[in-house]
């Protein structure tokens, strides 16, 4: 997949060939440096960025085939996708919010059989069903926006940096809470980090990249252990 930004002769090439297949049930990291390109991956994937060039399938339909002129619109992917700044809604209740990607996809028979109650108590915020976004800490903003993603079933779960807007503590806690939810649910995600730690802490594989490239995939511990690139060693290494 490539995507560049700029007019014709000045561009930005965001992504460069990007190539990559996640597994059924894992939990991809992508890790890199600012501006490298994570963002503008996981809005390609999600259909908020159109690629110049390149393939999506996602469990199992295409989406994106710009040779073949096929473009899927976001709302009929299935994709749930959590951002950095929660992106929830204010004027309506979190129980609304979390309701609202089950009616936009017409799943009603999921809204009576509780499974927005059901994602609520997942991410241990039951109780604040009937409250405003803006009522609530960061950290329940954050677990509400993920039952919201989460409440459809979605074949592919999106992550974008949703912990770093949170305390050091609270970023440690909520990760680990994430990592037990994978572990339950066994959800197929991808989830940016600039954070070598959370990286290491929480895929079950890591994707290193730089200006637009992916350098390396692999287990977290191995890609630490054996970086495949200088530029990998580096960035890992400048950490430590
Ligand atoms: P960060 O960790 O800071 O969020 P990132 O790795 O997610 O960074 P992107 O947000 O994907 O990086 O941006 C990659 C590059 O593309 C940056 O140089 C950015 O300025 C540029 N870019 C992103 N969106 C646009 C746009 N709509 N128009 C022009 N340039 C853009």
């Amino acid at each position: 997949m490539a995507k560049s930004f700029g007019r014709p002769g000045n561009e930005i090439h965001v992504l460069r060939n990007v190539d990559l297949e996640v597994a059924d049930g894992e939990l991809l990291v992508l890790l890199g440096p600012s501006g490298c390109g994570k963002t503008t991956l996981l809005r390609s994937l999600v259909g908020l960025e159109r690629p110049d060039a390149g393939r999506i399938h996602i469990g199992g339909s295409c989406v994106l085939d710009t040779a073949r002129g096929v473009f899927v619109q976001p709302n009929r992917r299935d994709v749930g996708m959590v951002f950095q700044n929660y992106a929830l809604w204010p004027h309506m209740r979190v129980r609304k919010n979390v309701a609202y990607p089950l009616q936009s996809r017409g799943n009603k028979a999921a809204l009576k059989d509780g499974r927005v109650e059901e994602v609520l108590d997942i991410v241990q915020c039951g109780h604040l069903a009937d409250r405003y976004p803006p009522e609530l800490s960061g950290g329940q903003q954050q677990r509400v926006s993920l039952a919201r993603a989460l409440a459809p079933r979605p074949a592919l779960l999106l992550l974008d940096e949703p912990l770093s807007n949170l305390d050091a503590l609270l970023r440690v806690e909520l990760r680990a809470q994430l990592r037990l939810l994978h572990r339950e649910l066994g959800f197929t995600a991808v989830h940016v980090t600039h954070d070598q730690e959370e990286a290491i802490a929480l895929g079950t594989r890591v994707a290193v990249m730089n200006a637009g490239r992916i350098e390396q995939v692999g287990d977290p511990i191995e890609v630490y252990r054996a970086p495949a690139t200088e530029y990998v060693a580096d960035f890992l290494g400048a950490r430590n």
